[in-house]
């Protein structure tokens, strides 16, 4: 038996959702149709609204309804302190920690050559022109410590010392609340190397 055109082109269209195979698309589909039309009308209506209406803010590329996002615009904000992230959730989380007052650089992605995914596509290029532009002082690396990550801190450290901007990288270590026994060998390791000294000044 043949599955009516438009539900089999609903659900190949789920299919375009990471991590969804034919199965989970076809039970959302079924269940959008048969338990939510109104959730999948505001579904539907919510994509075409973010697809219209967001865009990559010009300053720190994350996404934003307007050209510069409200963060940027913000003049509490320290503009001196740029740190670089690789995903709006990675925002987010450092927003949470209450401790950081700069501004940011979002990569929407890390260097993976593998994927195809070059320097061009995660915008080297706007953010060192973002990093020269004589206010930044301090451009803070905190792409994620996997390889991918390393790989992109790397390279733009090497990009931005080149330019005698100065770079920092998040510190590695010990979880809050860890303890010494529980933690892998490696993560101590880096925790030694990237001790600091106790000094009360
Ligand atoms: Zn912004």
């Amino acid at each position: 038996m043949k599955s009516p055109t438009r539900l089999a082109e609903l659900i190949a269209a789920l299919r375009v959702l990471p991590g969804i195979g034919p199965k989970s698309a076809q039970r959302m589909a079924y269940h959008l149709l048969q338990r939510d039309r109104q959730g999948a009308v505001r579904l539907g209506h919510a994509i075409e609204q973010a697809l219209t209406q967001l865009n990559h803010c010009e300053l720190c590329n994350d996404f934003s309804e307007t050209p510069i996002c409200p963060l940027c615009s913000d003049s509490a904000r320290d503009t001196s302190q740029l740190a670089v992230i690789e995903m709006p959730t990675d925002l987010l989380m450092m927003e949470q920690t209450q401790s950081y007052h700069g501004l940011y650089f979002v990569l929407m992605g890390r260097l993976s050559p593998l994927d195809g995914i070059g320097p061009r596509e995660i915008h080297l290029d706007r953010l060192i022109q973002r990093a020269s532009n004589g206010t930044v002082q301090e451009v803070i690396l905190a792409t994620n410590f996997t390889m991918e990550g390393e790989a992109t801190a790397h390279a733009i450290t090497e990009l931005l010392r080149a330019r005698g901007i100065a770079v920092s990288r998040i510190a590695r270590g010990v979880p809050v609340g860890g303890e010494l026994e529980h933690i892998d060998s490696g993560t101590l390791a880096q925790a030694l190397t990237d001790r600091r000294r106790c000094d009360t000044n």
